[in-house]
């Protein structure tokens, strides 16, 4: 009970921050990052009196350069910590092309190189799992779901729920295959999303493949000028549970790798009707999730769970023994100086 206390005290909330590089052919000439020392970050800013400077600190900094094993690397014990039974929550906060989905899952055409935190701590998850196997028997299991306008979807399932147009056969078949396969979380104890298909895996290429499902899913509903993706909450759940095969003794363990709606204000002249609405759920969502981590990290004893969809889903695993990682994104450009700000601002308020 003291080591816990001990260990509360410690606090387990870290904040990275990760600069995306310019667009080939862009000129860095206009970049708004003036300089990057360790965990220190300096922006140009304008001010009333011309030009100035601001500086912000954070745990960890990674510049343009930094490459998606060297980002995974820093994570790694994180990511491991499920495995010992922690509950870890790990979110991608930014403007919208800031490159909170290339840290996550990656690039448009992904390759080994370029792939994301997500599909390293899964192949992380089960290579560990293989070492440990004389003395523990993992199972793993997934959950996908999409935030969107405080309303949770499921997105790995096909049974048409999801459906606008026909999907192609192959994934309706897997679709099909899992859906038999899933286990319906009510039943179990201690599932944070509930009623969202579980699906077990026991290999780095199920993961792909449901993830590829999951980003189909996701893409339906959007359209080539409305896409969704950048005003939803993604969530891919990894839960695991571990038996000590000596003692019989069972560990369980989550994370949840969230890519968050993009964090830029809307401008309430020009949004309406549903891109307002949007617009409001997304800013109350974020503001929620911000004011939560706070209170944690100010070791708070009221946490306002209570205030959005993606807060209450994730009560469990924020706070407590929980390790949470508030991942900032950044766009170089000075045009974006406005929304840096404000991103590094509030990443500075929950560190
Ligand atoms: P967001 O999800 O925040 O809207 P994206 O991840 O889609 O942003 O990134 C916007 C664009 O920038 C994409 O084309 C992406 O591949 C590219 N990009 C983002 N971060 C990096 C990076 N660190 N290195 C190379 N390209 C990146
Ligand atoms: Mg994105």
């Amino acid at each position: 009970k003291l080591y816990n206390q001990v260990q509360d005290l410690k606090g387990s909330i870290r904040v990275y921050c990760r600069v995306r590089p310019f667009f080939p052919g862009q000129s860095n000439d206009l970049s708004a990052v003036e300089n990057i020392e360790g965990g220190t970050i300096t922006v140009n800013i304008l001010s009333k009196n011309g030009k100035g400077r601001r500086s912000f600190n954070f745990n960890k900094i990674f510049g343009p350069c930094a490459t998606q094993a060297e980002v995974f690397l820093d994570m790694q014990p994180l990511v491991r910590s499920v495995l010992d039974g922690y509950n870890v929550c790990i979110f991608a906060y930014g403007q919208t092309g800031s490159g909170k989905t290339y840290t996550m899952t990656g690039p448009k055409e992904i390759t080994e190189k370029s792939q994301g935190v997500n599909y390293r701590a899964l192949s992380d998850l089960f290579l560990i799992a293989d070492q440990r196997k004389d003395t523990f028997h993992y199972d793993v299991s997934v959950q996908m779901i999409e935030i969107y306008n405080e309303q949770v979807r499921d997105l790995l399932v096909t049974d048409g729920t999801n459906k606008r147009y026909p999907l192609p056969v192959y994934l309706i078949l897997f679709g099909f295959v899992y859906n038999n396969r899933k286990i319906r979380s009510s039943s179990q104890k201690g599932l944070s999303v509930p009623d969202a298909s579980l699906v077990p895996v026991s290999s780095t290429i199920d993961v792909i493949e449901l993830m590829n499902l999951g980003q189909r899913n996701r893409a339906v509903g959007a359209t080539a000028l409305n896409d969704r993706s950048s005003r939803s909450h993604s969530c891919l759940t990894v839960h695991v549970q571990g038996r000590d095969l000596t003692s019989g003794a069972i560990l369980r363990g989550c994370m949840h790798l969230v890519d968050l709606a993009g964090s830029e204000r809307v401008d309430k002249s020009e949004a309406t009707g549903d891109r307002l609405k949007e617009a409001q759920h997304i800013n109350k969502s974020l503001s929620a999730l911000g004011d939560v981590i706070a209170s944690l990290a100010q070791k708070n004893s009221h946490v306002p769970y209570r205030n959005s969809k993606l807060t209450q889903l994730l009560q469990d695993s924020l706070g407590g023994q929980a390790k949470t990682l508030m991942f900032v994104h950044i766009s170089p450009e000075y045009d974006a100086i406005g929304e840096t700000i404000s991103t590094l601002k509030f990443a500075e308020r929950v560190a």
